[in-house]
């Protein structure tokens, strides 16, 4: 239909006031409307601004998502904090205890002091400085309490959004973004009525999930919450129940001294990230973690995807400078979970081979399908069909007739249950990843229930072993094995 110029002129002028609203100014508009609301729910803005310390012991459970025992599964841990945030100082004292599934266990602390930060491990009875600790470690934290992220936004609010009005179980509530000193853009779910918190997330990139929200949801009713529910990519990895939520409190300056009998951490020696352990059979640390690479007649076999995109990449770096015009035929992992299978991505994009576990296949039939599109990774950038070999009766030869890598699924444990290992006949090695750990700097290592299985394994296995090579520190003699086991159990 043609327009008359006549209406078109008519249309424009009386439409005028719609268009002159400016869907910034509104949106602005919209969100001091509700911060205000929310302000007033959390005690006015004067006690806002003369907040000055917030505590909360909490205790509740992780819930282990990608370091369950099954892929697509979520076990639970205990886990317990004590956490206090001194904001004008820029100061923080938190101790935590928690684990992993098969008998894993930490306990550490950290406190921050402006510019000075100190952290300590209660299981091995170390301490360290954390120069120049970042702000953010902070900031992070503001999470715990909605108090904080209520005055974070009154600071902020100039630059506060309005993103719409969602339901939060039958309830409206105003959805408000706004960026904090970090950058960190965050979107806080004011309830439209109330003007309580009852939720905040933020946009974040997992390695296996991609594109991901992360949210924070506070239970209760009132505006100091009864506890805290995390979410990653919808699903949830924590539950806590807060025990104690004080303001106002001043924290002691004993908090933030090292603890006195612990001896100072020592930090592992510098030294050549590739490691060769005879011919043709290497680890490169990357990461922090050790990946296994042997060289064969035609191609590369590496075990172990650890961390994410960034780690895989340094690592496969390192593969083509040790061993040029080889392509990587095959990527194995020990197990699934992200500290140990987060860089598979990489691999696939490279065009190796996943060799998987049978439960595994599944899971990462459904990683490669992932959207990096906030962090681009480098399968994203370069898509490349997932290939797998599944091992269908727990163990796999690999050989060019010179050398040679078995690769064996020991079986249900503590903490997987399906989990290989990479014996190498050259080394009379076991590359093995969680089953026993040690620190990078070669202390001791401390066995648990997954140690003692694996110990067991071992000894079933007819296997002639001499050593340990782990995905966590340091190579581990069997006589320093068998001792560990041994202490583990008086
Ligand atoms: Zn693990």
């Amino acid at each position: 239909m043609r327009v008359k110029p006549s209406r078109l002129i008519f249309f424009l002028l009386f439409a005028m006031p719609a268009f002159a609203q400016n869907p910034t100014y509104d949106s602005y508009l919209k969100a001091q409307t509700a911060i205000d609301r929310a302000v007033a729910a959390y005690g006015g803005a004067a006690a806002l601004r003369d907040l000055k310390t917030v505590r909360i012991e909490a205790a509740g459970e992780t819930v282990h998502r990608n370091q369950s025992r099954r892929p697509f599964t979520f076990d639970r841990t205990p886990y317990k904090i004590d956490l206090a945030i001194d904001a004008e100082k820029t100061s923080l004292v938190q101790t935590v205890e928690g684990g992993y599934p098969g008998g894993f266990k930490y306990a550490s602390g950290i406190a921050i002091a402006g510019t000075e930060g100190r952290s300590w491990d209660a299981v091995r009875k170390t301490r360290r400085i954390i120069p120049n600790p970042p702000f953010s470690i902070l900031r992070q934290r503001y999470r715990y309490f909605p108090h904080l992220l209520i005055c974070d936004a009154m600071r902020r609010s100039p630059g506060a959004r309005h993103l719409g009005v969602v339901k939060i179980k039958g309830v409206d509530h105003d959805v408000i973004s706004f960026s904090n000193e970090d950058n960190v853009n965050q979107s806080l779910y004011i309830d439209s009525k109330s003007g309580r918190l009852t939720k905040v997330d933020v946009l974040t990139s997992d390695p296996f999930e991609g594109d991901a929200v992360l949210e924070t949801i506070y239970t209760g009713t009132g505006a100091i919450p009864s506890g805290r529910i995390t979410r990653v990519a919808g699903a949830m990895t924590e539950e806590l129940r807060y025990a104690k939520y004080e303001m106002n409190a001043a924290i002691p300056e004993t908090a933030y001294a090292l603890p006195a009998d612990y001896s100072e951490f020592r930090a592992a020696p510098q030294s050549d990230p590739v490691q060769k352990h005879a011919d043709g059979v290497y680890t490169v640390v990357a990461g922090g973690y050790n990946v296994l690479f042997v060289e064969f007649s035609n191609h590369i076999f590496v075990m172990e995807a650890p961390g994410g995109d960034n780690v895989s990449r340094q690592a496969i770096a390192a593969i083509k400078r040790t061993i040029p015009n080889k392509p990587i035929k095959y990527i194995a992992v020990t197990h699934h979970h992200d500290d140990h299978a987060g860089g598979i991505r990489t691999y696939i994009a490279e065009g190796a081979t996943v060799i998987a576990l049978p439960n595994e296949k599944p899971f990462f039939e459904k990683v490669v399908t992932s959207k990096f599109v906030l962090n681009p990774d480098s399968l994203s950038r370069n898509p490349q069909p997932l290939k797998v070999e599944v091992i269908s009766d727990g163990r796999r030869v690999l050989s060019d007739g010179t050398r040679t890598v078995e690769l064996h699924d020991i079986g249900s444990g503590p903490h997987t249950e399906q989990m290989l290992v990479a014996y190498v006949p050259a080394l009379k090695a076991v590359f093995q990843g969680d089953l026993l750990n040690r620190p990078p700097n070669g202390d001791h290592p401390i066995a648990n229930d997954t140690s003692a299985h694996f110990w067991n394994w071992i000894e079933a296995s007819g296997l002639a072993v001499e050593k340990i090579i782990p995905v966590h520190g340091t190579v581990t003699t069997m006589d320093e094995f068998r001792k560990a086991v041994a202490e583990m159990k008086q």
